[in-house]
């Protein structure tokens, strides 16, 4: 019997190279493989015989080669391979390009099943470069025949291969664990996932992939908000320090603003301040689209917990937004005396004096002496105890999984000895219909920032092309002589150890050498250390550095609204979520600003001109981009772009991290929220569910370590 935990290593054919490219799109192991799922699928209409071809549309035949030999092209230096195939009712010509390794597959004689698209050349029939597959006698074709899946792959890996590897595991797909119960699936008229697999990888008719993807989507939202059930259970059962309402100082401290609060601020600041004036403990999301505000309602929630001599954090999901949201609050706060500390892996820092003999202990002591911590991921992952923590802040909640909160709850101390769990409150952007927010979390408390703050205009938004570069760079230009700043995003490229530095030196060259030889321009990257990415910040924000060329770890939260220049490379290549937040970077104060997608050079034409529905959608992302600011409208046309012919976005969405789900699964969502309630009476532990429950446990376990 095959372990599901085993490494494909063990799989004929894969050996250290297919491996290492197998790991590179997250397979390592059998059980990774089988949940490697097709992107969508090609389907071609079959063709009994020779006198029923079809022109122009993707169509199957079975023939039998007659002739093939390979010809060297000289004008067109490459390898034009040329087949005569034939049934018993007619021939056809066919060609493949620089292959020539297919005279050596295909013999004479060979039965061959072929899928691809006839065209008419000069009066002749030719089928263009059909994938291919020798028909044997006891195996299926999984290649050529009728619904064929598509997967991402990587350089150097290729479709048959992927299908070939999975076809050799199929066995393994009646082994794999139905979490859901026997009920459910009944009740909710689902099949088993062993058949969901076999339908997802290898379909015969288009019914079996909807029946396949409305399991998986089930499955998704059931899991999502069966954890929600737990995590709110749990937390329905502890004690929180209660928060009184500072009112006169809060009030004094937003006078003091240089700004005026929006309503929904202000309804959502109250919303959060009466609900830590509780000691039941508080979890509430804020959502905001980017730029809308949301930072400044985190810190009167924070001030009012510290007015209060309790102690609260802020945690960021990048180190550079940490050092902002530090030097923000350092700026926002410094009329009161209190002790404030940055905490990230590299940086430790604080405003007041730390004496340690050993520098390893500086972590503990800002948690035991500081009343404000801001940080990142290292706030619960070192070995850190709290004391009095009444408050804890997540900031672009997103992007670290689902709920931090249980790390921290075990770790704080009060002064009464009491162990007491913080108030929690999650920030982002991502849009979620409210009627479904309450579904969907299971109860968890919502506040809404639904209008941006009055003096912001829409960013002028623009695809360019190599041919409008220049003018483009022109107009920037002009933009920074005004006393204005930009951002530069590199392109993507094929990961490897250092490519993020690499592709961020490589724009800088170009810019500094060629384009803005005057400006000063500076690069910020992940893996640059705390100090330097602190001090490109700064100098940014106070004008000193006109351009930040930089990668996606600028994509979230940082704030300097004299900058409005955002231009994206290779724009075509991120999702609708993620060039959604870029282009948040800038209009975030009162000048006019500006997002260009740059198109990569080399794609432009092929984007353009290629009917190819991957490159027609982001085409169609970009356009969309254009069209709509705001990210509830982008997340409905990145749903829709989806919904065609792509099973899920070939470059996740990132709106919502579910795979075939969506926010937008309105009956799914609630079927699975009803199905939640149908099990857990009489049954609130979900002890007659014993493997369901170890499922949950297990990912919460896991969301928390994330
Ligand atoms: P996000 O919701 O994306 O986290 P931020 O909290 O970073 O947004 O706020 C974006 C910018 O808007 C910041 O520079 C902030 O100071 C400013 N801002 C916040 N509230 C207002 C307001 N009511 N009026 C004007 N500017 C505001
Ligand atoms: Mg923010």
């Amino acid at each position: 019997m095959t372990d599901l935990n085993q490494t494909i290593k063990s799989l004929p054919k894969i050996g250290d190279k297919i491996e290492k490219k197998l790991e590179k799109i997250g397979i390592k192991t059998i059980n990774d493989l089988i949940f490697y799922f097709p992107h969508r699928y090609e389907k071609y209409e079959i063709c009994e015989n020779l006198n029923k071809i079809k022109i122009n549309t993707p169509i199957n035949i079975k023939v039998k080669i007659d002739l093939i030999r390979n010809k060297r092209s000289l004008r067109k230096r490459m390898t034009i391979t040329e087949a005569i195939v034939s049934d018993e009712h007619g021939s056809l010509e066919v060609i493949w390009f620089n292959q020539p390794f297919l005279s050596k597959n295909l013999k004479n004689g060979d039965q061959i099943s072929l899928s691809g698209k006839i065209i008419a050349s000069n009066g002749r029939l030719i089928m263009n470069s059909p994938v291919y597959e020798k028909i044997n006698q006891n195996e299926e074709t999984i290649h050529t025949q009728g619904i064929v899946p598509i997967y991402n792959l990587t350089y150097g890996l290729t479709q048959k291969q992927l299908r070939f590897f999975i076809k050799k595991i199929s066995h393994n797909f009646s082994k794999i664990t139905e979490y859901l119960p026997k009920e459910t699936l009944k009740r909710q008229n689902l099949i088993k996932i062993n058949e969901a697999l076999q339908k997802i990888h290898f379909p015969q008719k288009d019914q079996d992939i909807e029946t396949a993807i409305k399991y998986f989507k089930f499955l998704e939202l059931f899991l999502f908000q069966l954890k929600s059930y737990f995590l709110q259970k749990e937390l329905r059962i502890k004690k929180a320090n209660k928060l009184e309402i500072k009112i006169e100082e809060i009030k004094k401290f937003i006078f003091s603003l240089p700004f005026k609060l929006t309503d929904d601020q202000k309804k959502a600041s109250w919303e959060i301040l009466q609900e830590t004036n509780s000691d039941q403990a508080m979890s509430r999301l804020l959502q905001g689209d980017v730029g809308s505000g949301k930072t400044i309602v985190a810190l009167i929630a924070a001030l009012n917990c510290l007015l209060n001599n309790k102690q609260a954090i802020f945690m960021a999901p990048t180190e550079i937004l940490a050092i902002q949201h530090y030097h923000t609050v350092l700026k926002l706060f410094k009329n009161y005396n209190f002790k404030m500390a940055l905490l990230t892996s590299q940086k430790k820092e604080s405003n007041f004096e730390i004496n340690v003999k050993n520098k390893k202990e500086i972590s503990q002591v800002i948690c035991q002496e500081a009343d404000l911590v801001i940080g990142t991921h290292s706030l619960i992952s070192e070995n850190i105890k709290f004391k009095n923590l009444s408050l804890t802040i997540v900031d672009e909640q997103h992007r670290f999984g689902v709920n931090q909160r249980q790390e921290i709850l075990n770790k704080n101390i009060d002064d009464q000895q009491n162990i007491t769990t913080p108030h929690f409150l999650s920030m982002t952007a991502t849009p979620i219909p409210r009627s479904l927010s309450l579904v969907l979390f299971n109860g968890l408390k919502l506040s809404s920032i639904k209008t941006k703050p009055k003096n912001r205009l829409d960013i002028k938004t623009d695809i360019v092309g190599p041919e409008r570069k220049m003018a483009m760079y022109k107009f920037i230009e002009k933009e920074i002589s005004n006393g204005r700043q930009a951002f530069i995003i590199c392109p993507l490229i094929e990961e490897s150890e250092n490519s993020e530095a690499k592709s961020v030196k490589e724009e800088y060259q170009k810019i500094k050498k060629n384009i803005f030889p005057e400006i000063e321009v500076a690069i910020l990257h992940g893996k640059m250390k705390a100090v330097e990415k602190e001090k490109i910040m700064n100098d940014f924000l106070n004008n000193k550095i006109k351009i930040i060329i930089s990668t996606s770890v600028i994509e979230v939260g940082i704030d300097v609204p004299n900058a409005t220049i955002m231009l994206i490379e290779g724009a075509e290549r991120f999702g609708l979520a993620q060039l959604h937040q870029f282009r948040g970077r800038v209009g975030r104060g009162k000048h006019q600003s500006y997002c260009f997608l740059s198109l990569s050079e080399n794609k432009n034409n092929e984007l353009f001109f290629n009917k190819n529905t991957n490159n027609n959608i982001s085409i169609k992302r970009l356009e969309a981009l254009k069209k709509y600011q705001n990210g509830l409208d982008l997340a409905k046309i990145d749903l829709k772009n989806r919904g065609s012919g792509d099973l899920y976005g070939k470059i996740q969405s990132g709106f919502m991290n579910f795979k075939f789900a969506s926010i937008f699964d309105y009956e799914t969502i609630k079927k699975a929220r009803e199905e939640i309630n149908f099990l857990s009476q009489g049954d609130s532990e979900f002890k007659n569910h014993p493997l369901l429950l170890h499922k949950i446990k297990k990912n919460l376990e896991k969301t928390h370590l994330e």
